[in-house]
């Protein structure tokens, strides 16, 4: 009797250790009613550009410990974008397809050119609750003046928050441009990852304009997991 007792205290102190998840094909895909689910918190308006914006609870705790961190540092960090949906992403997508609809002359030539720096709806980490974008969309923000410091506190200082950069400027990544303001809180966006990749296949991928590129263009090998090794 002595051994089931022991085993039963070795998972408790297994189960308080790490966090177990549960992940759903809905979670991964963006299909969440962020407002209503209780897993998914409001960023408070101090550490944000706009009202309401949500991410996964622990990642929403330790962003609010590194933005305090750099702000005894002299760095201000504000979220400037959160959690999407799917139909958030949707919308973005099928806007900037319109607006390419002329220039290009097929779904894969216009898709490739929106996904320089934008997802295909359920393929963006956003959609996850675990990662957010800081301060400024513009490359050039980050490469001089106050955007550079803020740029280079975050390359030394984010990973000890369990932030990291998944679109970096490394050449042997495919995927998105370089996205200075994009961190992800990796001690959960991983364990997404890993379970994105044995759960979501392409028939998932349908349901916004274009999306038979997303087959053409392998967006799930080559953007969702066109990702900077984690630290
Ligand atoms: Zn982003």
């Amino acid at each position: 009797m002595k051994y089931p007792l022991l085993l039963f205290f070795a998972l408790l102190f297994h189960c308080s250790q790490s966090q177990y998840l549960i992940v759903t094909n809905e979670w991964l895909l963006g299909q969440v009613d962020y407002a209503k689910d209780v897993r998914f918190k409001t960023i408070p308006k101090k550490y944000a550009s706009k009202e309401n914006l949500k991410l996964y609870n622990t990642a929403l705790d330790s962003l609010i410990k590194m933005i305090g961190q750099a702000k005894k540092e002299g760095i201000e960090l504000k979220v400037i974008s959160a959690v999407r949906s799917f139909g958030d992403q949707r919308r973005i997508w099928n806007t900037k397809y319109d607006e390419r609809k002329a220039k290009f002359k097929n779904d894969v030539d216009i898709a490739k050119d929106i996904l320089q720096y934008s997802s295909m709806p359920g393929t963006s980490r956003h959609h996850w609750g675990t990662d957010i974008d800081l301060n400024s969309l513009s490359p050039e923000y980050f490469t001089k003046g106050k955007g550079k410091k803020e740029y280079e506190w975050l390359c030394l200082n984010a990973e000890r928050f369990g932030f990291y950069q998944p679109y970096t400027a490394d050449k042997n990544r495919t995927g998105y441009q370089s996205e200075p303001w994009h961190w992800s809180f990796y001690p959960i966006s991983q364990q997404l990852l890993q379970v994105y990749n044995q759960n979501i296949n392409y028939s998932n991928l349908v349901g916004f304009k274009g999306s038979s590129a997303a087959i053409t263009l392998e967006v799930i090998k080559n953007y969702v997991n066109g990702i900077a090794i984690a630290p």
